[in-house]
Formats: C-alpha cells, sequence, structure tokens
C-alpha cells in the first residue's frame, strides 16, 4: 500500500507532482540538491494553489492542508527511508538518473516503489542497478502536472505485476489517468511529439515560416492548444534535447537528430520559460 510519497528533483515537473500527490492527502517530501529551488517550488506551489482558490476550485482549508502535506529537503537519505513510493524526476540524463536509482535501491525499504519520470530513457536500464529491479516503472507524468490527466505508465522489461498494479491504483487515486506502455526509447507521447516539435524547429531555422506563423499554422490549422515552439519553451529545449539524443541513439535513425538551432539555444543557456528566454521572452 502507497501512503508516504518521496519526489525527488523540485524543478518544472517534481512540484506538481509534489502538489497533486499532496491535494489527494499523501505526505509528501519533496527533495532537490539546490535549496533555493525547494524554495521556488513551494512558491510555486503556493502560487498554483492561490490560484485554484482564486477560481473557486479548491477551499483555503484544501490550500491550507495541501501546503503542509508537503515538506521540503536537501537530505536524501532521511526523507526517502520510510517513503512506500519514491518519485524520481531530476534532469533528463542518464548517468543521473541510473546514480540515484543505484542509490535509492540502498536507502529505501526493499519493497519501495522506484519510479522515474523520465521523458524518453530506458526504464530497463535504469532498473539495472537497482535490488529488486521488479518495483522500478516509469511514471511519465504531463505539463503542468496539476492540469493534465494522463499519466505514461511505462514497464520495464523486469517490472513485475504488483508495481504495476499499485502504480495505476495511485495514478487514479490522485485523479490522473493511467496509460500502460512498453519500454522503448521515447515511450509513446515523445516518440510521437518530439519529432514535431524538432520539425518546427527546422521550419524556423530554414526560414520557412517565423515562429509565430508555425505557432499560429498548428493552433488554428490543427486544432493545437499551443504552438510546437511555444510548447518546446514550455517543456524545456533543455529536455527537448535530450529527448532526442534518446530516439536518435535508440532508433539509429537519422530523422531524429536535434535540429542544430536547437542544440545552439541550449548551449546558449536558452532554455525556455524556465530560464526567461527561449523561443520567446518570460518574465522570471
Ligand atoms: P528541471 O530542469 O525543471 O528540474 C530538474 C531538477 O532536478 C532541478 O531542480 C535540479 O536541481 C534537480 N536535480 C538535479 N540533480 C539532482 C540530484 N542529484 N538530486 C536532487 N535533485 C536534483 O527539469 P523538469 O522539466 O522538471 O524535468 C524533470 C524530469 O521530468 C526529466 O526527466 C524530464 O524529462 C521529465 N519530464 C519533463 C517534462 C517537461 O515538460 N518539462 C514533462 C514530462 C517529464
Amino acid at each position: 500500500m502507497i501512503e508516504k510519497v518521496a519526489v525527488i528533483g523540485a524543478g518544472t515537473m517534481g512540484n506538481g507532482i509534489a502538489q497533486v500527490f499532496a491535494m489527494h492527502q499523501y505526505p509528501v517530501v519533496l527533495i532537490d540538491i539546490s535549496s533555493k529551488q525547494l524554495d521556488l517550488a513551494m512558491s510555486t506551489i503556493a502560487q498554483n494553489l492561490d490560484r485554484m482558490l482564486f477560481k473557486n476550485r479548491i477551499s483555503s482549508d484544501m490550500k491550507i492542508a495541501t501546503l503542509l502535506k508537503i515538506n521540503s529537503s536537501v537530505d536524501l537519505a532521511p526523507s526517502v527511508a520510510d517513503a512506500d513510493l519514491v518519485i524520481e524526476a531530476v534532469s533528463e540524463n542518464e548517468i543521473l538518473k541510473q546514480n540515484i536509482l543505484q542509490e535509492l535501491s540502498s536507502l529505501c525499504a526493499l519493497e519501495c516503489i522506484i519510479a522515474s519520470n523520465t521523458s524518453s530513457i530506458s526504464i530497463t536500464k535504469l532498473a539495472s542497478k537497482v535490488k529488486n529491479p521488479g518495483r522500478v516503472i516509469g511514471m511519465h507524468f504531463m505539463n503542468p502536472v496539476p492540469v493534465m490527466q494522463l499519466v505514461e505508465i511505462i514497464k520495464g522489461h523486469k517490472t513485475n505485476k504488483q508495481t504495476t498494479q499499485l502504480v495505476t491504483d495511485v495514478t487514479k487515486k490522485i485523479g490522473k489517468i493511467p496509460v500502460e506502455v512498453h519500454d522503448y526509447p521515447g515511450f509513446i507521447s515523445n516518440r510521437i511529439l518530439m519529432p514535431m516539435i524538432n520539425e518546427a524547429i527546422w521550419a524556423l531555422h530554414e526560414q520557412v515560416g517565423t515562429k509565430e506563423a508555425i505557432d499560429s499554422i498548428m493552433k488554428l490549422g490543427m486544432a493545437h492548444p499551443m504552438g510546437p515552439l511555444e510548447l518546446a519553451d514550455f517543456i524545456g529545449l533543455d529536455v527537448c534535447l535530450s529527448i532526442l539524443h534518446v530516439l536518435h541513439a535508440g532508433f539509429g535513425n537519422p530523422k531524429y537528430a536535434p535540429c542544430p538551432l536547437l542544440v545552439n539555444m541550449v548551449n546558449a543557456g536558452l532554455l525556455g520559460k524556465k530560464s526567461g528566454e527561449g523561443f520567446y521572452k518570460y518574465a522570471l
């Protein structure tokens, strides 16, 4: 049974995941290496709850109760020791994630479920250095987590039935809809989404149209709620680049090679909304 949750990484996704579990009465500890990031995450959660309160979606008691359910910490070991479910949501880097999962393997109880919010990296590979790899699973939340209904559930080669069942149940308990997929690069969501975003960046790079034209065409013509360049900024250009690298290496197909404009922008620190500038500019 899942009663206590730990979320590692308090960035774009981690704070949303913590918020949603806390809103459904789960005690959550949010962990990051950066205390500044944790402060930012807690204030983002409070702002999100204020917006929901303003729209009458939650009561002020619910806001207070949610905030009281979340603790933050820079100390991994004590934070995960008694967790039943640990969700890793650190940067999209295979070595970093593998090291964290290996560390978790010795810090958590043997039956604690270890989930990764990776957008593309093999769950089977991430599980390879974990004791009891049957408890490792992909729990791919969508951005923004409090709004989006889907959680893509990725079964690694050794993920066992009990883990899949418990994670499916908890996903429903937090008001989300689980959809199960097998473990291949980019799973389903990013295998389809990222080539589209990359193609939009190529169209901009080749000056087929302005960023506004490209986004307008996809919004007005294909009924997408956001244009692909706007969406890339929202996801994080570094995250998009990492996913394309995983698709490219995983399938060995040049169609997934990232557009050089994306590579240059990430190298220049233009990461999208979170850095204040990507294809568009944002107030931080
Ligand atoms: P982000 O860059 O916003 O945040 C990553 C966080 O991880 C940072 O706060 C960083 O300080 C922290 N971190 C790095 N190393 C750490 C460590 N050793 N221990 C603890 N914390 C550490 O990234 P994000 O966009 O939140 O993405 C996180 C994960 O979620 C990635 O795997 C990404 O692919 C996935 N994801 C992202 C999106 C999206 O739209 N951004 C959507 C779905 C899934």
